[in-house]
């Protein structure tokens, strides 16, 4: 049998910034990735934004990786001239009721770290950002957008130019812990001895967490599939910032926001629903909810939006709960030492994945 020293399972953004990052210490590294080649889920599905930080609670995983993810990932794109832009957003009060959520959001980020946070007269806003309607708004100069895709094609490179190996087409079925680490065996037949695992399989986290035996439903990590759709447009181009409504207060999302790409580009959303299945179809059903939404802040009629594409979340956050930070665990405590579980990387996993990366090393016990 085949032995390895690290086993990540999973190529999105995390999996491959953990391989980058692991393939400099370790020797042996593999990435088992069930698709055919890197991120063709929730990694290439999203709004490609940088996060800031303003909208976790103080001292959650979500917001302490954040702010650290944020700066690791400018430096990483800038070192590697991979395309991104640090644009800004305007969190936009639309209702003069919504301005004391932005002074909450501003005191929230600024404990967290977030650096030049400013709440903007409705003069000011329209001055930067003509076309929104507005009553004043937090300005977040950190939040930026950036080209995903090319970010995980330089991780990839990057891993496999250290000796890491990403074998795709190779799905993980099963998982057996044995006194020198753990058996891993993959679709077609083949095994391998892994003393550390690393369970960064997004949408499926919890069914690979299952397979070594820990119980997703025991140990509250059941994923609660939750759909993000985006409506495009071709009546605006070229929007400067990041425009975003104040967040769902039920913190299932951050609003139907406007999406800007490199191109100049612009769709918005996501909305956000639970779903039962992973299906990435869109639901036209939607689309007046994305034009009530929309209209609250952007002039645009209803046909002057038409479906572009959508993303699954992989929630811990059931319907009606609470919010529910990242699980990222080196699960020794239930027995199983250097399994490191990953569990509900949904947003801002991908502003997060450098710092994720950091965090997992510090997590493994060397002595074992
Ligand atoms: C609509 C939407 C908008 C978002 N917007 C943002 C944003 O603007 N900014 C931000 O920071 N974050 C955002 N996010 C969150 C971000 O996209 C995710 O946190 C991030 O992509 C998670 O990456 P991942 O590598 O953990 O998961 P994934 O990209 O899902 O990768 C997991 C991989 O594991 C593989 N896998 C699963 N099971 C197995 C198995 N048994 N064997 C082998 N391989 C397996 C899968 O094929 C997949 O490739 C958004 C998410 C959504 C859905």
């Amino acid at each position: 049998m085949e032995e390895v020293e690290v086993l990540i399972i999973g190529a999105g953004i995390v999996g491959l910034a953990i391989a980058e990052r692991f393939s400099k210490k370790y020797d042996c590294v593999i990435v088992a990735e069930k698709e055919p080649s890197f991120g063709r889920h929730t990694s290439s599905r999203n709004s490609e934004v940088m996060h800031s930080g303003i909208y976790y609670p103080q001292d959650s995983l979500k917001a302490k990786l954040c702010v650290k993810g944020n700066e690791m990932l400018y430096s990483f794109l800038k070192e590697h001239d991979i395309g991104h832009r640090k644009c800004g957003k305007f969190v936009i009060a639309t209702k003069d009721e919504e301005i004391p959520i932005l002074r909450e959001l501003l005191e929230n980020g600024t404990k967290n770290g977030v650096k030049g946070l400013e709440i903007l007269s409705e003069e000011k806003v329209k001055e930067l950002e003509p076309l929104f309607k507005t009553k004043g708004a937090l300005w977040v100069p950190s939040t930026g957008i950036m080209d995903t895709h090319n970010v995980m094609k330089k991780l990839d490179f990057m891993a496999e130019e250290n000796g890491a190996m990403i074998s795709y087409n190779t799905e993980v079925v099963s998982i057996e812990k044995t006194d020198e680490g753990y058996i891993i065996t993959f679709s077609d037949g083949f095994k391998v001895k892994s003393p550390i695992v690393i369970n960064a399989a997004g949408l499926c986290a919890d069914k690979v967490s299952e397979m070594v035996g820990i119980h997703a439903e025991k140990h509250n990590y059941t994923i609660h599939l939750c759909k993000g759709e985006y409506y495009k447009t071709t009546k605006y181009k070229n929007i400067e910032h990041l425009v975003y409504p104040v967040p769902d207060p039920t913190g299932i999302s951050l609003g139907i926001h406007i999406r800007i790409n490199l191109n100049g580009e612009l769709s918005f959303g996501p909305n956000a629903y639970y779903v039962d299945e992973l299906d990435y179809s869109m639901d036209e059903t939607y689309h007046k909810e994305f034009h009530e939404s929309v209209s609250e802040y952007l002039d645009i009629d209803f046909d002057e939006m038409w479906q572009d594409d959508s993303g699954i979340r992989p929630k811990l956050q059931k319907k009606g709960e609470g919010f529910r930070d990242f699980v990222i665990e080196n699960e020794s405590d239930k027995g199983f030492p250097n399994f490191i579980n990953l569990i509900g990387i949904e947003s801002p996993g991908l502003t997060c994945c450098l710092a994720i990366a950091e965090y997992v090393e510090n997590l493994i016990d060397q002595e074992i």
